[in-house]
């Protein structure tokens, strides 16, 4: 079976697609990312204390969603006009979502990014440097990121050149077979 070497966003969903559907409600998807990112949090009750402004959070939390679009828009070779924001109640937080496929890479790359960026690197930043409201941040931003955490969770062993989007209701993704190189455009 042929390998593909490149694979745009432009790629449209394969003719036949039989998505794997790797997603799970919400509320489970709260608890295992709280439960992966657990390990990460319990160091931080090791460091000390939380000293952080509200503002600061919630400036923290719209900048998350940017990195998450920045990169899948970088890494995709997309564009922003793909890149759906909106308001989630039942999260009371932003969301950022892309609304084509992303080859699974670039799709992974843009949801770990916002917890690397703003998460473990303030926190170890923070922790190295004796800036305690800057880990605090840090650390807050990575219990932010616990969604995410269960995302890359459930996209275990998914193939890099598999297309991944959003599953448009729960928590997770619907994974699309890698297209074949065919000449049709
Ligand atoms: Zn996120």
């Amino acid at each position: 079976m042929p390998e593909d070497d490149a694979i745009g966003s432009n790629t449209p969903i394969p003719a036949n697609p039989e998505p794997d559907d790797r997603s799970t409600s919400m509320g489970a998807a709260t608890l295992l990312g709280l439960g992966l990112a657990a390990p990460l949090v319990a160091v931080n009750a090791l460091l000390g204390r939380l000293a952080v402004g509200l503002p600061l959070l919630a400036l923290g939390i719209v900048v998350h969603e940017l990195v998450h679009a920045a990169v899948w828009v970088a890494a995709g070779r997309g564009s922003w006009d793909r890149v759906h924001f909106g308001w989630q109640w039942r999260a009371l937080a932003p969301f950022a979502h892309y609304t084509q496929p992303l080859p699974a890479t670039a799709y992974r790359l843009g949801a770990v990014a916002p917890l690397l960026v703003l998460g473990v690197l303030p926190s170890l930043l923070g922790s190295l440097a004796g800036w305690p409201a800057v880990a605090a941040f840090g650390w807050l931003l990575v219990i932010g990121a616990a969604g995410d955490l269960s995302v890359l969770w459930l996209l275990r062993g998914v193939s890099s050149c598999a297309l991944v989007a959003d599953h448009p209701s729960r928590a997770g993704c619907l994974v699309y077979p890698p297209p074949r190189p065919a000449g049709e455009d």
